[in-house]
This record gives structure tokens, sequence and C-alpha cells, in this order.
């Protein structure tokens, strides 16, 4: 049997429907409410797994790992021995978690290293490093170019050639349970100056964000066909916008302001490996793309993706079901073509999609779309509609494939607006 076959079970409790089953096991970061000291950690149905403490009983024996590996405050250390060893330590937990382990001792002291999934607070999974935007989805890119430039010529020139993408901030980037303030900006009305004030078109961007487990160095490239091997993992990414600000300042270099007060990761970085059953084909890519571009093989991923807004003190919500496929351009291609003129990656650098919109009005990844610019209501249940984000609501992303009665999924992927600050500058 395959260390992640679909009939794999395992002795702890998973429900069918959760996110995380025995053949998932990704990685994060967590800590025990009230402790200093993080772990990392995986998990398994509603349990998380203590790594630190599995690793101080012996359960990874004969894997090579420095004592306290499991015990910092970011995965990065941990990433960087490589895919082999992360693939070993998975393969391990499996054994240790399958019905009918013969690790009975480390099985007997499980009090010790499962802890129920409320009892703990995630952090961030990784130190990001940089952090860089992609614009990979075809029917996003579509649908913003029709809306702001040309409705019959919607896609810049560039679009098909390369996957458009920005340097973005990484230091507010915050993990998934987070709440931040509307920020505030400079908006120009249709007639007069420019004025100050809390945005009032506040958005959230539906994208999957891929984190780097190697480092090149300066003038270095990755091929396409080797991408894969330096991608760790990935987790959802709600890429928090503010479109009236973004309107009057992205001209001439692109956002600034309206992207980076907040971004959403969700905590668990859900391996490659984890996500081979949901590979698919990309799109047919017409016109061919420069050599360097090129690739063979399935390098897009089934994955369904949602969107849901939860009023404060109402119940969420679905707006958008989108999915992984939807995009143009793989993750390979946009580490290939990241990297092409010698640009060096690290490890726990953050790369996302771009907002991953689908064709049908449905499939929509940004309230901007769903909204069509604010002309039309959303509607949210219970009577209430949403043209964009309001304070109070809470906006909650999900993904997950299904394969063969298995379900991969990445949990959620959570943060609250609340009200512009009173005593914030201007
Ligand atoms: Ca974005």
């Amino acid at each position: 049997m395959s260390p992640f076959s679909p009939a794999l079970q395992s002795w702890v409790p998973c429900s069918p429907d959760s996110d995380f089953p025995i053949q998932n096991l990704p990685f994060g970061i967590c800590r025990r409410p009230g402790e200093d000291r993080a772990f990392a950690a995986s998990i398994i149905g509603e349990r998380v797994i203590d790594l630190a403490v599995l690793h101080e009983i012996g359960a990874f024996e004969g894997i090579p790992l420095p004592p306290s590996i499991f015990l910092h405050d970011q995965l990065n250390p941990f990433i960087a021995l490589g895919k082999t060893i992360g693939r070993t330590v998975r393969e391990r937990l499996a054994e240790i978690l399958r019905e009918g382990t013969s690790h009975e001792g480390i099985k007997g002291a499980a009090t010790r290293w499962l802890i129920p999934v409320r009892e703990v607070q995630h952090l961030l999974p990784v130190q990001i490093g940089d952090y860089t935007d992609f614009y990979s989805s075809l029917d996003h890119a579509t649908n913003v170019g029709k809306m702001f430039r040309d409705p019959e010529n919607a896609l810049l020139p560039n679009w098909k050639h390369l996957p458009v993408g920005y340097h973005g901030r990484a230091s507010s980037i915050q993990v998934s349970g987070h709440a931040f303030h509307r920020p505030k900006g400079q908006i120009k009305p249709e007639e007069g100056p420019p004025v100050f004030g809390p945005t009032r078109l506040l958005d959230f961007e539906l994208e999957m964000a891929f984190v780097t487990g190697k480092e090149t160095a300066p003038g270095d490239c990755i091929p396409t066909a080797q991408a894969e091997d330096a991608i760790f993992g990935l987790a959802l990414f709600n890429d928090w916008s503010a479109r009236d600000i973004q309107k009057w300042e992205y001209v001439p270099l692109g956002p600034f302001l309206a992207k980076n007060f907040a971004s959403t990761l969700s905590p668990w970085l859900v391996t490659l490996e984890a996500l081979e059953p949901f590979r698919v084909s990309g799109p047919e890519q017409d016109p061919p793309v420069l050599p360097y571009l090129r690739q063979e093989g399935a390098h897009h991923f089934d994955i369904h993706l949602e969107v849901a807004i939860q009023p404060q003190g109402g119940e969420p919500y679905t707006v958008c079901h989108s999915n992984l496929r939807h995009m143009y351009w793989s993750m390979s291609q946009q580490l290939a073509h990241h990297t092409i003129n010698g640009c060096n990656i690290r490890v726990g650098d953050l790369y996302a999609s771009g907002t991953i919109s689908g064709p049908d009005t449905g499939s929509f990844g940004s309230m901007l779309e769903l909204s069509w610019k604010g002309t039309r209501e959303v509607p949210l249940g219970e009577g209430q509609t949403r043209r964009f984000v309001q304070d109070g609501d809470t906006v909650i992303l999900r993904g997950y494939g299904t394969r063969d009665g298995v379900r991969i999924g990445f949990g959620e992927c959570v943060a609250t607006v609340l009200p512009a600050r009173e005593d914030a500058c201007g």
C-alpha cells in the first residue's frame, strides 16, 4: 500500500468532510495559549500534532533532524532541510497515525502530542522574506480589463506572453483569524481634487499562495521542469484591496497602499505531495509561450475554492465558487519567469496567484467583479446585500479537492474588518 493510499485509515477520528485526513498531513506553527513555546505542527481531523514532542519521544528515529528543529516559531529551518526530509517526516507520521500502527509506544503517549485544534493558537507557518503577487487568472484579468479599459480588447498585450506580477509587502501578511481596521487613504472623486478618508470600496481577493523551500544564488534561474522541486507547499490567501485608493494611486507603478495594509494566509502549508491526486492539465496557451515558459504534463490542480461573507452577528453566506484549475499560468511558470532574470529566491518566500475567477458570474473571486464595479448588489441571504465589504464583516476563504472519497483541504482563511481607526493620522 502506498504511504498515502485512499484506503488508508487512521486511529484518530476524522470525519469524511474534514480537510485533514491522514492523506493530507500539512505543516504549520502553533502555540498553546499562555505558553511562549511555539512548535511545528501537523493536523489530522480536529487534532493538532505537536511535532516537537513527537521528536522528543523518538518518533522520527533514523531521520536526520536537528534536536530542536520543531521548536522554532517558523517552519523555515525545517523546510530548508529539503523536500526529501519533509516527505520522510510526513510518511513517518502516516505510519504512526494509521490503523494498526506498529509504533505502539508512540501511540500510547498520544495525549502528549495530540491536542484539540480549538486549544491552540495558529502562527504564520513561515517567516516570509519576500512576497510576490501574480495576476494569473484569465477570467479575472479579462473582467478587470473590461471594467476599466476596453470591453472589446480587455487583455493588455503582454498578458498571454508572461505571468504579470508585482512585488508586494510581506510585513502585513497575517495568519487566519485576525482582524484589521478599514484602511484610510487618498480617494479621487469623479469631480474635484482628491480627498482623504476610509476606503469605501474594501474588497477581498480569492488567491492561492505557494511557499518556496529552496534558496538560489543571485544570477541563478529555475527552469519550469524543476520549479516544483522548489515549492514546499500551498495555502489560501486573501489579498485585501482598497479599490478606490488603488484606482487613484496605481499609475504608473502599480498597486501600493491599496494592497499593503493587510493580507490573510491560512495556517497550514499543504504539500505538493498531498495535492498529487488533483493534478490536471492547464488551458491551451495560445499564442505559444517562449521556450523558457514551456512545460509538459499536468501542472495545474483541481481544487474547489469558495468565499463566504459573514455579517456581524449573522450567518456566513457563500458568494463565490471558483477553482484553482482556472489559472492560466501554472506555479512552475510563475517561478520560472520570476527567476529568469537571475532574481534569487529564499526559503519561506511567498508567491500569490492573483485573484482566481472562473468564467461564470458566481465564480468571480472579488467583490469588484461580483458586484461589477459596484453596479449590482450581491445577495447575502436574510435580506442583506453587499457591493463591497462592510465594517464587521468576516470573510472566509475555503479550498479543497476530493478524489476516491478522500478530501484534501486547506482549512479556513478568515479575517474580520473593523471600522477605520479614529486616532489614525490625517
Ligand atoms: Ca492580489
